[in-house]
């Protein structure tokens, strides 16, 4: 099996969570490999300020966007500068969105689409912080990636992490739900291999693929040792009952003009 995924799904020192990985050794990968893949920083991590990389996913996350959005947009334009300047070889710069329980997006207007990729994430839901009823989080689900899409996501990662996570059952409705919104709104869900959900990404894969909607491959690399590890993502595919020889054409890659950025 020689196909060559494109990971969609990388963090450096700039996540708050990132253990051992940079920024330099990324650049230093793509320099020396043919690897493909791209940045995608949390946004919301960046945009808040240094004291409090953590305020988005607080009661008070509106009030303390509202406070530092100059800050903020100043620190979203150094973060794209900084993995712009790094950028070499197959690596792509990108984020991973965050959107506030309004839907408003954590990003300055007018940057996303100066990006190569655009992850969309569902990072913080007050409905599972305050333990509100099934069919609220559901609600809130679809709230928050219809925002996302609205935006201009491209991939939509690790879908179902924060339901599974809180133990919030994903129905069939809701998954069949998400694959057909993303055929609709245009953007691939991603298969992610940080924090493994199986049973949950093999019925997704299934059902992306009969309704042609792409898959992405995303590590979700927050230590070195996840990177270019695609095991997990082979393992599911298989299961799902796609073979190697149909990878390239369910298997989401960047377009073309930020594979040719990355080039460049
Ligand atoms: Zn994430
Ligand atoms: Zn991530």
């Amino acid at each position: 099996m020689d196909y060559s995924f494109c990971d969609c799904h990388t963090h450096t020192e700039f996540s708050a969570c990132a253990e051992d990985v940079t920024l330099r050794g990324y650049s230093e990968i793509a320099r020396t490999t043919s690897l493909s893949f791209a940045v995608t920083d949390h946004s919301a991590q960046i945009f808040y300020p240094p004291d409090n990389r953590w305020g988005f996913w607080s009661d008070n996350a509106v009030e303390l966007f509202e406070s530092c959005r100059d800050g903020g947009r100043e620190r979203i334009l150094d973060y794209i500068a900084a993995i712009r300047a790094a950028q070499c070889g197959g690596m792509l710069v990108g984020t991973e969105l965050d959107v506030l329980p309004d839907g408003r997006k954590v990003f300055p207007e007018g940057l996303l689409s100066t990006l190569d990729v655009v992850l969309g994430a569902v990072h913080a839901m007050p409905t599972i912080r305050h333990e509100r009823p099934l069919d609220e989080v559901h609600a809130e689900f679809r709230f928050q990636v219809e925002a996302l899409a609205g935006h201009g996501m491209e991939v939509l990662a690790h879908p179902y992490r924060l339901l599974l996570g809180a133990e919030v059952p994903v129905s069939d409705e809701l998954l069949a739900w998400s694959v057909r919104f993303a055929a609709d709104a245009g953007f691939a869900l991603e298969i992610n291999s940080h924090k493994q959900h199986p049973d949950c990404d093999v019925a997704m894969t299934r059902v992306a693929a009969e309704a042609g909607v792409p898959i992405a491959i995303g590590t979700d690399t927050h230590r070195r040792s996840e990177f270019g590890d695609f095991s997990y993502h082979v393992d599911i595919l298989e299961r799902a009952g796609l073979p190697p020889a149909s990878w390239p054409r369910h298997l989401w890659r960047p377009a073309a003009p930020a594979r040719e950025a990355a080039a460049g």
